[in-house]
């Protein structure tokens, strides 16, 4: 990336340029797909929501292919035109879904004030995927280049991408690299890395008795749950950065009665990718174990996501962004999350991955979600400079 602080040349202005004057069609779509449902489990919502980006990549002239799915939404792909070639493509990655109850764009519609905007999934992620369609299309009408572009509409992050993980798997198994549209940090800073989650159900059955008349021919899940939370919570390393953290407990059946059932929902988080086997055999032998005579449990896996690692090529993409950043005033620098993000799944396959090169934002997934309004352009100009400067393939 040498020689790129001196100036930029003529077809990065003029895609810079079209950015900069879309500023408000920009505005005008986030608002538009923000005041749609769409909260993961609501299929009809989600792909409602991609109904609306479908229309507006049709009236532009790029092409769209669906992948449906039939309990979740629907993956959409994007391209630029059908020529056909060999090369690999630049993809541009981001969910649609949010976390959100149904309803919540009417509770609480897409508004600005004081430079912010807010509503359900305004940062987390449609910014991104505005963005995204944006920066796509300045390539379309501008060319420039240095690999065909992609673009990748998922449906179901905030739930470990039950349906969307295999299509991000395949898309990053032929794709030269991916930015993924995830809402910048609030220092505008990018992340290079993520933490691997995992999400399980741990059920324990024992005997139920009455707590008065029987209780010796009882068997207290609950007894049986409380020991495993406390060997579960022991396994936690913080400076391995790994963490087991049982979030939820319930079970039994009355406060007079010997708990038949307890379930704990344990969430595990990670940095490297040997420590997932690690941890889940760790997890599995204490769910094996019975303190409690007579209990028995079983483990189930609930969703999964993998660690965002990095690799010599995703630390040269991090140095493209940083560098065209930096062309456009602006300082930013990699981080690592603890929060997992659809960007695992792509670094996973071996894909140079680089995340949170969405518009910044913060807040996410409360009622408190914002997006810095005045970040919308610059960060799409990062991003398309960043392509622009990435080398030719060869
Ligand atoms: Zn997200």
């Amino acid at each position: 990336m040498s020689g790129a602080a001196a100036g930029k040349t003529d077809i990065e202005k003029r895609i810079c340029g079209w950015l900069a004057d879309n500023r408000q069609g920009m505005l005008d779509l986030l608002e538009e797909v923000v005041n749609i449902d769409g909260g993961s489990y609501d299929k009809a919502g989600v792909d409602k929501v991609g109904d609306r980006f479908v229309r507006h990549f049709e009236e532009r002239g790029l092409l769209t292919r669906i992948e449906p799915h039939e309990i979740f939404g629907n993956a959409i792909h994007v391209r630029l035109d059908d020529s056909p070639t060999n090369e690999r493509p630049i993809v541009l990655m981001g969910h649609r879904d949010t976390v959100f109850p149904k309803g919540e764009p009417t509770r609480r519609p897409f508004k600005i004030e004081g430079g912010r905007a807010y509503g359900p999934g305004v940062a987390d992620m449609k910014a991104g995927l505005v963005m995204n369609a944006f920066v796509l299309e300045a390539f379309k009408r501008m060319g420039g280049a240095p690999a065909p572009l992609a673009g990748l509409i998922t449906s179901d992050e905030e739930i470990a991408s039950p349906s969307s993980r295999p299509v991000i798997e395949r898309v990053a198994r032929e794709a030269r690299c991916v930015f993924n549209s995830e809402p910048g940090r609030p220092t505008g800073n990018v992340v290079q890395g993520r933490k691997g989650g995992i999400f399980m159900r741990c059920e324990v059955l024992g005997k139920a008795a009455h707590s008065g008349g029987n209780f010796e021919k009882g068997i207290s899940a609950i007894g049986e749950l409380a020991h495993k939370i406390v060997a579960l919570h022991a396994l936690t390393d913080l400076p391995r950065g790994l963490t087991v953290n049982v979030g939820l407990v319930s079970g039994g059946q009355s406060v007079n009665t010997t708990a038949p059932s307890a379930e704990g929902r344990i969430d595990l988080r990670y940095v490297k990718p040997a420590d997932r086997q690690f941890a889940l055999s760790a997890i599995q032998r204490i769910v094996d174990t019975a303190t409690v005579p007579g209990t028995t449990a079983t483990l189930e896996i609930l969703g999964e996501f993998l660690p965002l690692t990095q690799s010599g090529e995703s630390e040269q993409l991090f140095d493209a962004y940083a560098a065209a950043s930096k062309d456009l005033g602006m300082t930013v620098k990699g981080e690592f999350a603890g929060g997992c993000a659809d960007s695992g799944f792509t670094a996973g396959v071996g894909c140079p991955t680089l995340c949170a090169v969405g518009p910044v934002g913060g807040n996410a997934h409360t009622s408190d979600e914002y997006l810095e309004v005045d970040s919308m352009v610059p960060r799409a100009q990062a991003l398309a400079l960043a392509i622009l400067r990435l080398p030719p393939a060869g």
